[in-house]
């Protein structure tokens, strides 16, 4: 395949995907999903307690939860009462990308049992035979006329459950794949109608910024500064309170994780790249460290070659980066080893695992140091007392540890900036951050009466940016 496509990029030919398959209805077990370890918090209980229903379809994972959220926007507080992510990697995997259609696809068949199973684990299912009108049926046949596996499943939830207490439904409306992200919509739209319970949209970017909020130990402190890395987003955006956002700096090509995914592809490493090249890229650094521990021991390990590749754009006066330039370069040095390793071996070989430890290193170097002066550069300029790092990315722990580094420099300089990373599992997509960031919307909107959508006005918007 010639082409692979990510989260919030372009669409896909029809002739990519598999022959046409017959929805099929199917009661998971619940051991299926990959239920998330959070940490449940005790501090229920104030007058202005809600439950919120979230979901996130705006990329290659389905994602259902439910919370308990208490305390305003003063002390956010949030019980976890249920946390599914049903993710579609291994699905995505064999064409090496994220395709719009096939995602689309997945969300529809898995999203109503999800939701199912979000209510039942919340105790929320209410169970309770009741029978829809034709016209009801008929109204939702018609609202999820695209998503029939979605249809047929929320259908039988509605006849088999009363309304559930939940007080505001969430729903991802962009940035990502628009086709992916209108399943989500249209389920919010039908279960609002018919339940009778208002909806909230929410931006994608919104809830990774919200994610740090699970942490209640370390609130967040203003203004901060968020740095979102994924597999679509690369942004620096400035945050002088909750819900005020400035984008101060993006990506002007790929995106980050992208750039992990794309360089990994060169090396022959499977789909997502990131994680593949993190491990070796920590191989070459402990072995680097090793080597140099134990110099005179003479140590086993096969010592790190020495590759330097560009930061593009580290000096540039402004916020933005490029990661483009740097996978070609990488691309360029792969092509050059190969050629020396055997001229007369036309594309196709294998380089050595201790050389694409070396590359992987270079390369992981070459990003951190573009992230971490750019941030440290805007830290500095907007003064800012919280750096929030979130998105795929920040699963890598070289990353991690050059920004606890930074934030320490900081610290040990009096210009102390504290550093929230959400768990790995809040880091990558997933629908709790999503509920979060509609608490904090409806507390702060709350006063204004203002705060939840008509269903009807609310359209996925694949390329929709913080403002
Ligand atoms: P998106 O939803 O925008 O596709 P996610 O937030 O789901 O992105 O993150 C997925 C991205 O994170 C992928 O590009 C993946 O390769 C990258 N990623 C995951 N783990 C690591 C890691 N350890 N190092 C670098 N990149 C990683
Ligand atoms: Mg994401």
């Amino acid at each position: 395949m010639s082409c692979i496509f990510v989260c919030g990029i372009g669409l896909v030919a029809e002739w990519m995907l598999p022959k046409h398959q017959t929805p099929v209805r199917f009661r998971y077990p619940a051991h299926v999903f990959d239920r998330l370890s959070v940490p449940k918090n005790a501090t229920v209980g104030s007058t202005n307690n809600m439950k919120i229903l979230s979901i996130e379809t705006s990329c290659d994972e389905t994602a259902v939860s439910i919370v308990e959220a208490t305390g305003g926007l003063e002390k956010p507080a949030f019980t976890v009462l249920s946390n599914l992510v049903l993710s579609q990697i291994k699905t995505h995997e064999q064409y090496g990308g994220v395709f719009p259609n096939i995602a689309k696809r997945e969300h529809s068949k898995n999203l109503g049992r999800l939701i199912e199973t979000a209510l039942q684990e919340a105790g929320l299912f209410v169970e309770q035979k009741n029978s829809l009108t034709e016209s009801q049926k008929e109204k939702i046949t018609a609202d999820l006329s695209r998503e029939p596996e979605l249809c047929t499943a929320l259908i039988e939830l509605f006849e088999s459950s009363g309304k559930p207490a939940i007080d505001l439904i969430a729903v991802t409306f962009g940035p990502g794949l628009e086709p992916a992200l209108w399943v989500g919509i249209n389920a919010g739209k039908v279960l609002s109608e018919v339940w009778g319970i208002p909806v909230m949209p929410i931006n994608h970017m919104e809830g990774h910024i919200s994610s740090v909020l699970l942490d209640t130990k370390k609130p967040v402190e203003f203004p901060a500064l968020a740095l979102l890395i994924s597999g679509g987003h690369t942004e620096l955006v400035l945050v002088p309170d909750w819900l005020s956002y400035k984008i101060i700096g993006q990506t002007r090509d790929d995106a980050v994780g992208e750039a992990f995914d794309k360089v990994a592809r060169m090396m022959g490493l499977p789909y997502p790249g990131g994680p593949q090249i993190s491990a070796l890229a920590h191989e070459a650094r402990e072995a680097q460290s090793d080597i140099q521990n134990d110099a005179e021991k003479k140590s086993e390990k096969k010592p790190v070659q020495n590759f330097n590749f560009p930061r593009p754009m580290i000096h540039s006066a402004d916020y933005d980066f490029s990661f483009s330039g740097l996978k070609t370069s990488v691309l360029y040095k792969i092509r050059e080893l190969k050629a020396l390793q055997d001229a007369h071996v036309d594309g196709g070989i294998e380089l050595p695992v201790e050389t694409k430890k070396s590359l992987a290193l270079a390369f992981e170097d070459a990003v951190i140091e573009t992230l971490v002066v750019k941030t440290k550069k805007a830290i500095a300029e907007y003064k800012s007392k919280t750096l929030i790092l979130a998105g795929g990315v920040t699963a890598n722990k070289a990353i991690r540890k050059a920004f606890q580094n930074l934030t320490d420099e900081q610290t040990a300089s009096g210009a102390s900036t504290q550093l929230l990373i959400p768990t790995h599992e809040l880091s990558t997509d997933n629908a709790l951050m999503i509920a979060f960031a509609a608490y904090v919307r409806f507390s702060k909107n709350s006063t204004t009466g203002n705060s939840t959508a008509d269903v009807h006005e609310i359209v996925a918007q694949g390329n929709v940016q913080l403002s």
